[in-house]
């Protein structure tokens, strides 16, 4: 990111120009739907205020970006409490911070894990799309969300039934209560022949298929988003009742396919950091082959029972990580010149 002349030389300053510039940035994204920078130069400014804020303690806020997720949920939407979080992930950029990331997990797991025995991961696509999630009642879709901020979502119920990959209703013994969350998103040739069609009937074009799938679903009139091609992919559980939670992470995502529910089939379990760093390279190298976009891989202590002992910090979990691809630069250095403030 450009400074402005002495710009760096002040601390206090320069978290409070990357504070607004981020707030900015999420409005754009989250709520608007339309970002003005990519997604790298997002993530270079959020890292640098949290190493400003980890350097300066006395910089830090609670209303910092660095402490929140998303954005409050958009008047015109009935508002939906999560019981159970629906929080970031933290993001490694290099291989080093994923070796730090299992090193901690192995040092808070302690004597949970046995002498010299390496952490089961359970990898995985990180889908480039937006958070949901799916209640399901009896076997029954009941209601959806959207993650919003964190705590609070958009009630996006009736535009969900709209997705065909989302069942309405479950297969087999499905639990008393069970919340599944995923990532709706759109394919690239759909958004490709999408954005051609708004193009042609002079609409407004989205920026990527992550911000057309978010626009996408959150419209107010359900058939609108009917009309759009959405997909959906299960990554995990919220709330359950009736039924027991499988031991591990990769059981649970087995489960959520026995009872009908999409989920990606690039899944696998990882003993140890150098198995996380093989699965990376595989996942990238084999990326554009997708017919969807990822941003990066995401690793999750597989045993369901040492997610506690892990728990979580601020606005993440620290039994998970996303190990995000690197940018195409060409594009952010173009962009570093536009977003000059
Ligand atoms: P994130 O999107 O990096 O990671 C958390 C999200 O990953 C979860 O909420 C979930 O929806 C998703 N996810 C996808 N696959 C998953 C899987 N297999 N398991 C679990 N979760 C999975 O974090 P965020 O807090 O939603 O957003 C921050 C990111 O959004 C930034 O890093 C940046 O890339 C982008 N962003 C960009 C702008 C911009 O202006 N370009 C603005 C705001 C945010």
């Amino acid at each position: 990111m450009a400074d402005a002349p002495g710009e760096r030389s002040d601390p206090r300053d320069r978290a409070a120009r990357l504070r607004d510039r981020i707030e900015r940035w999420n409005h754009e994204y989250y709520v608007l739907d339309s970002p003005s920078v990519p997604d790298a130069e997002y993530d270079r400014a959020f890292r640098e205020l949290q190493d400003l804020e980890r350097d300066h303690p006395e910089l830090a806020t609670d209303d910092s970006p660095t402490q929140r997720v998303g954005a409050a949920p958009q008047a015109g939407f009935g508002s939906v409490r999560h019981a159970i979080p629906m929080l970031s992930l933290n993001n490694a950029f290099d291989d080093d911070e994923v070796l730090a990331f299992d090193r901690r997990a192995s040092e808070l797991l302690g004597d949970l894990l046995p002498p010299d025995a390496q952490i089961d991961y359970c990898g995985e696509l990180k889908y480039d799309g937006l958070a949901l999630s799916l209640r399901y009642e009896g076997g029954r879709l009941v209601s959806a969300a959207t993650r919003g901020d964190g705590s609070t979502g958009e009630d996006v119920t009736a535009n969900v039934r709209t997705i065909r990959a989302v069942p309405l209703r479950l297969r087999g013994a499905a639990p008393a209560l069970i919340e599944v969350r995923g990532e709706a998103l759109m394919y690239k040739a759909d958004f490709e022949r999408m954005n051609a069609r708004q193009r042609a009937s002079g609409e407004r074009e989205f920026v990527n298929p992550r911000n057309a799938a978010a626009g996408s679903l959150r419209q107010l009139d359900p058939a609108m988003t009917a009309a759009r091609p959405l997909r959906f992919f299960a990554y995990g559980v919220g709330e359950l009742d009736g039924a027991a939670e499988p031991e591990t992470h990769a059981g649970l995502l087995d489960w959520l396919v026995a009872l009908g529910l999409p989920v990606g089939a690039e899944r696998r379990v990882l003993r140890g950091p150098q198995a996380l760093l093989g699965f990376y390279r595989e996942m990238q190298s084999g990326r554009a082959r997708l017919p969807y976009d990822i941003d990066g891989v995401v690793y999750k202590v597989d045993r369901l029972a040492w997610h506690e002992r892990l728990g979580f910090v601020a606005r993440a979990p620290r039994f998970a990580i996303a190990h995000k691809f690197p940018a195409e630069e060409a594009v952010t250095e173009l962009l570093d010149i536009e977003i000059q403030v």
